[in-house]
């Protein structure tokens, strides 16, 4: 290991020198890669030598999500606590099935789950799993909301009269997962967003009474945290109260902006999350942590169990049930993601994830008043939101983003909400301060007057 690990030492300091002077990586368009770069691989493998050159060379040429120029989705930055707890984790490569496998890892994984579920109120019937992302608790969500109305699925397989709902704003991962479900991208009723990018409730309970009169059965109602553009957030109480009166799973997709959970401040924004029967955040999003960590919490274990424990004599040989995860989980063999995370909230406690997530919120206020105060933009975005949407000049977005990478300027995309197209701007990554944002403005606008006009 002793020459790995120098390796290592001296990749990653070349990457964090060059970071500083060359935030974005040089674009290298795809048609091109395998000419700039020694990617090929070889019935003999190389010498030494030219292997670390590759692999350094693979390294500095790769998107930098970490620095100050990169606001192209929803994580960026690099936290080092995290990150040394992720380093650990892949030198330790446990799997996070039993307790024989994982030992302490597994406690701090539920670790990680009680202290989530104390924050929604919830109580110790509640529990929970990490899985390799935002989709794939997403997915356990759906499963767990099919299986609670209908458990006969596990075993026949699926039926066609089942619904779902969501926001026409939400995330894609929602109608796919319904697919693998069984249920079919057929039976997603997409309700429409009002004019601040949350779900219309109203809408939401005549689609659901139009159903019911046509003879289906509608499962679980989708709600967002943090929608994938907007950044907004549904109207908890108001859903909860749709799926009390007629017996519907409630999901709260926190993907994006669930985290908002940690924070005093802006812990109002989840009002009524408490409410949900399931409820998932990624802390590789707002808390900065590696990709991925992917949480899901459910009101009631019983749930979990149901949709996804399988016995398996030669996995399963020690210890109850609540020590061995693999019994709620959809994978066999399970990465370690909760050390990163545990390592961050183990070392700023819960008020300093809060902090993180204020910071994120302060920096969207500085983007949003620095755009309001100048008449060449235009914003489209609301209050108490991290997804900064807005035009310059009238300068198509898609070509200012597009302009921006291939020139190596910035990493940063652009969305669209209700037929209009505009520049995402995502201030997600906490270590970024207000001059790094003012720095943003100014670059786009210095380039946009060089390079489009
Ligand atoms: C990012 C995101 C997801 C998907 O999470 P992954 O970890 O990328 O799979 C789901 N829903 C929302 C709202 C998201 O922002």
């Amino acid at each position: 290991m002793q020459k790995a690990l120098e390796i290592f030492q001296e990749i990653t300091q070349a990457l964090l020198a060059d970071e500083q002077l060359n935030p974005v990586a040089k674009y290298i368009p795809s048609a091109q890669i395998y000419d700039k770069l020694d990617l090929s691989l070889s019935h003999e493998g190389t010498d030494m030598d030219s292997f670390k050159k590759s692999l350094k060379d693979l390294v500095l040429a790769t998107p930098r999500t970490a620095t100050n120029a990169f606001f192209n989705q929803l994580f960026g930055g690099r936290n080092e606590t995290a990150v040394l707890g992720d380093l650990l984790a892949v030198i330790l490569n446990n799997s996070m099935y039993t307790y024989k496998a994982g030992g302490p890892m597994i406690a701090i994984e539920k670790e990680i789950i009680r202290n989530i579920t104390d924050l929604l109120g919830w109580d110790d019937k509640s529990d929970g799993t990490l899985a390799a992302g935002g989709s794939m608790t997403n997915f356990k969500g759906i499963l767990m909301a099919r299986d609670a109305f209908d458990p006969k699925i596990r075993h026949k397989g699926g039926r066609a009269d089942l619904v779902l709902y969501t926001s026409e704003e939400s995330h894609y991962s929602i109608p796919k997962n319904t697919a693998f479900a069984g249920i079919g991208r057929d039976n997603v009723r997409k309700i429409p967003a009002d004019s601040m990018g949350r779900m219309d409730v109203k809408l939401l309970r005549q689609a659901i009474i139009k159903d019911k009169s046509d003879g289906l059965h509608p499962i679980m109602v989708n709600a967002t945290a943090g929608t994938t553009v907007l950044a907004a957030f549904d109207p908890f109480e108001e859903i909860a109260e749709v799926c009390a009166e007629y017996n519907i799973w409630m999901h709260i997709d926190g993907a994006y902006c669930g985290s908002a959970i940690f924070s005093d401040k802006y812990r109002h924004l989840l009002k009524g999350a408490n409410l949900a029967d399931s409820f998932t955040l990624n802390a590789h999003k707002m808390l900065g942590t590696p990709l991925s960590c992917s949480i899901i919490v459910v009101k009631d274990k019983k749930h979990l169990h149901g949709s996804f424990s399988n016995d398996a004599s030669y996995l399963y040989q020690t210890d109850a049930d609540d020590f061995n995860p693999g019994k709620i989980s959809l994978q066999c063999g399970r990465r370690n993601d909760a050390l990163k995370f545990w390592a961050l909230w183990k070392s700023i406690g819960t008020k300093g994830l809060g902090e993180l997530v204020d910071k994120q919120f302060h920096l969207g206020e500085v983007s949003r008043n620095y755009i309001l105060n100048n008449p060449d933009y235009k914003l489209y975005s609301f209050d108490d939101s991290i997804g900064i949407c807005y035009n310059y000049k009238d300068i198509s977005a898609r070509d200012i983003c597009t302009a921006l990478y291939e020139k190596s300027e910035l990493m940063v995309g652009y969305g669209s909400f209700h037929g209009t197209e505009f520049i995402r701007f995502v201030t997600i990554n906490y270590g970024n301060d207000e001059a790094d944002i003012l720095r943003y403005f100014k670059q786009v606008e210095e380039f946009v007057e060089k390079e489009m006009q």
